[in-house]
């Protein structure tokens, strides 16, 4: 018998070994092995197992034995191996990088164990004939213990103000029972967790659950779903506040009550204390949760809490997609257009859509839940690839704000120059008056600069991608950062004629400056990353907030989400323009993400809201989009932009980065790639063209936007493929027939979420 094994080190293959005779009965796959390599010992995962030596024979070379199996209890079910290697080709991933990523560290790491904790448990039902010969003290410690029906060692000694060795003389007379016994670090242990019922669904929210709970269909073979005992995905499109965890919440207790388990992520920002006493508050102890800031000991625990089955419902980040649930039954994914489901290393995958993949391989049910969906999981609707559930209407208190446009062209100077409305500042002044509070929104960010016409508005773009330019100050050029096209920097506004552009913006201290000038006495925090580098500084300035101490609350995006404020009534967005202008095919869908999810921070109790909106581009469909609330139109027009300019979801986006201390490696490299590229994908093209319809395009190479980092010069090649399998062929062609240097770096991102 044969065990392939991949070996923690990353290098894209597996390894052969022989399985002696004694451990043939126990190896599976999954198992963490512990095999001979090179001159030492290394660990490895057991991937495939055969029996009949001359398939594997590798070479004359004889085979080594395996030396051991260090847990014999997998740590990947065959399911969950079968996903790892189905994400590791997806994403043209070595499939030992995936492996860790499936994996917590502090579940692998050596002297990772359980913790174990002397306990005290009672032995007989009241003292009777044993109690001769006890002090009054001791009778009224074993008394206690009973009572209590045991406890551990330390917390008893506290309790009762006792001592080990008072409970130890107990035992040796046989009155109590001491011994290790493991004891679970707790994430949630010092949090008082009220119990919650099941609210009565409104009829919105019981049709939804129908929906998701839908039997199980057949596909025929053309789909990319197994043929057997499959769900179809569901998009649950609810509006902020519409009720979709009390949703989710029902479909988790339908699955727990069929005996299955369910697994819930959320992105990491939004993985507050809230969001998981609400999970815990209806599940108990059922509740596993995985984030970033468990300590390693806690994370032990939990995963083998999930491993063993003693939790059944999993909260966390992208990772938690991995958990190791036994008869998964249903997995959501809360806020799933979402782009920190995307990992932003090696392995790049995206945990939404690997949420899909394993529903399909387990036979789960899957729930993608937003109130403003991803393009691609709304194409996918269109498709039927998805189901839909829609919610409209807000389930608990609450009404939609009122959203408005406010056309900064007519400002005073028509310049760029102006940060506030009158209309904006009147609405702040009122807000004042009647004591209520204002959330104000400055998306601004460092670099990626577009031209902006000062007078007009107009902005520089690429005339075959519709992308605006992005400006590249060290040549003074501006660059299309899709297909590599450049031109230098008009001298006046083709549109309106006034010379000159604006690269430059206003930034949140800008506007905190000029508030203050306007507002005197106005209270106002300010939060960017700036102001809240510090530990904590997040939640203290939140708190602070949400608590009465100031009057406006002024940010970056980091306080668009998931925030619930009774007392915000007014809404402002400063600049929907630097949002709507990325140099970004998705700025539309990510403008409509953003201010809905802007808008939804109004209004969120008694109180109505207003939402206004500045901007110099009035007649952005997106903007006309948002005030109607009307998400259906303005995917279906962006939908036919990014089919007619091939564009996601209508094809693959994937990018390849260069990086490099030697700037002419990496231009000579990144360019030598790109044509070599575009002639393996003009090849591909010719001989697909008789077979079936496929596109792929290759970009020139060009520096990234992000022109230098750590003392790295970065370049970039774009490919847009109508299928992933061209661009991971060709990945893999190319890196074996050219070899990078040492002094290079490339990576490739498949279906980049970040493009700029
Ligand atoms: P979403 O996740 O869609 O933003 P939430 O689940 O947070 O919405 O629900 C918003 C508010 O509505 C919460 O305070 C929740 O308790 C309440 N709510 C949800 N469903 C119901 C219901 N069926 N009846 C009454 N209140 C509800
Ligand atoms: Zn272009």
């Amino acid at each position: 018998m044969i065990a392939k094994v991949a070996i923690d080190l990353a290098l894209d293959r597996l390894f052969t070994y022989e399985v002696p005779e004694a451990l043939q009965k126990k190896l599976a796959v999954g198992q963490l092995l512990s095999v001979p390599f090179g001159h030492r010992e290394a660990r490895g995962f057991v991937l495939e197992t055969s029996h009949g030596g001359d398939v594997f024979q590798e070479g004359d070379y004889k085979l080594k034995p395996v030396t051991a199996i260090v847990d014999e209890t997998p740590f990947f079910s065959p399911k969950l191996l079968e996903l790892v290697k189905k994400v590791a080709e997806y994403t043209a991933s070595p499939i030992e990088a995936v492996l860790k990523a499936a994996l917590p560290a502090a579940v692998l790491k050596k002297n990772a164990r359980a913790k174990e904790q002397l306990y005290v448990g009672v032995r007989g039902q009241g003292l009777g004939v044993r109690e001769q010969g006890l002090t009054q003290r001791q009778k009224w410690l074993v008394e206690q213990i009973e009572r209590l029906g045991g406890g551990w060692m330390q917390q008893l000694c506290r309790e009762l103000k006792t001592t080990p060795a008072s409970l130890r003389l107990l035992a040796e007379r046989g009155l109590v029972e001491i011994a290790a016994r493991q004891k679970r670090r707790d994430p949630l242990g010092n949090r008082i967790i009220l119990p919650s019922k099941p609210l009565p669904l409104n009829d919105e929210q019981r049709k939804a659950l129908e929906t998701i709970e839908a039997p199980s269909i057949r596909l025929d073979g053309t789909g990319q779903l197994p043929t057997a005992n499959c769900h179809l995905p569901t998009l649950l499109f609810g509006i902020t506040g519409s009720g979709k965890t009390e949703v989710y919440l029902q479909a988790i207790a339908a699955e727990l009550a069929a005996g299955r388990g369910a697994i819930v992520m959320v992105p990491e920002i939004a993985l507050t204390p809230q969001t998981v006493s609400r999970f815990a508050s209806r599940f108990g102890d059922r509740v596993a949760v995985l984030h970033s800031a468990l300590s390693d000991g806690e994370r032990y625990d939990e995963w083998h809490r999930i491993r063993s089955g003693a939790a059944r419902v999993v909260i966390g980040p992208r990772s938690a997609v991995w958990a190791p649930v036994r008869d998964l039954g249903l997995i959501v994914v809360d806020e799933e257009h979402e782009s920190s489901y995307k990992q932003d290393e090696t392995p790049r995958y995206n945990a939404r859509d690997v949420a899909v993949l394993r529903g399909a391989l387990e036979g789960a049910r899957v729930v993608l839940g937003s109130a403003t969906p991803s393009l691609e999981s709304w194409m996918n609707v269109k498709r039927g690839k998805y189901a839909l559930a829609e919610m409209t209407r807000r389930a608990g208190m609450g009404r939609l704000p009122n959203v408005r446009i406010e056309d900064m062209r007519r400002e005073a100077g028509g310049g760029g120059g102006m940060i506030f409305s009158r209309e904006l500042l009147e609405a702040i002044r009122q807000r004042l008056d009647r004591h209520e509070q204002t959330i104000l929104f400055l998306n601004r960010r460092g670099y990626a600069t577009s031209a902006v016409c000062a007078g007009c508005g107009f902005v520089v773009s690429c005339p075959d991608c519709g992308i605006p330019y992005t400006y590249h100050r060290a040549d003074a050029c501006l660059r299309c950062h899709v297909c590599g096209q450049w031109v230098p920097v008009p001298k006046s506004c083709p549109q309106c004629k006034c010379p000159g552009f604006d690269f430059k913006g206003i930034g949140t201290q800008r506007a905190e400056a000029a508030l203050q000038k306007c507002f005197p006495h106005a209270r106002v925090l300010r939060m960017d990353a700036d102001s809240t580098s510090r530990k904590n500084s997040h939640d203290d300035l939140l708190s602070a907030f949400r608590r009465g101490e100031a009057d406006v609350l002024l940010g970056t995006q980091m306080i668009a989400k998931g925030l619930d404020f009774p007392n915000v009534t007014l809404v402002g967005v400063l600049n929907a323009d630097s949002s709507l202008n990325m140099p970004d095919f998705r700025a539309g869908e990510r403008t409509y993400q953003l201010l809905a999810q802007v808008a939804g921070r109004a209004g969120r109790a008694e109180l109505p809201g207003e939402v206004i909106i500045q901007t110099h581009d009035v007649d952005a469909p997106v903007l006309a989009a948002v005030v109607r609330g009307d998400f259906a139109g303005f995917a279906a027009d962006e939908l036919k932009a990014r089919q007619e300019c091939f564009f996601p979801p209508c094809c693959h986006y994937s990018v390849i980065v260069f990086s490099s201390t030697d700037l002419k490696l990496v231009s000579d490299w990144s360019s030598m790639y790109a044509k070599s590229l575009g002639a393996y994908a003009k090849r591909m093209a010719d001989f697909k063209s008789q077979i079936s319809k496929g596109r792929f395009d290759v970009s020139e190479a060009m520096p990234c936007a992000l022109e230098k980092a750590d003392g790295r010069y970065r370049w970039q090649i774009t490919l847009r493929s109508t299928r992933v399998s061209d661009v991971v062929c060709g990945w893999r062609w190319i890196t074996a027939a050219r070899p990078l240097p040492k002094n290079l770096r490339a990576t490739l991102d498949v279906d980049a979420f970040n493009v700029i």
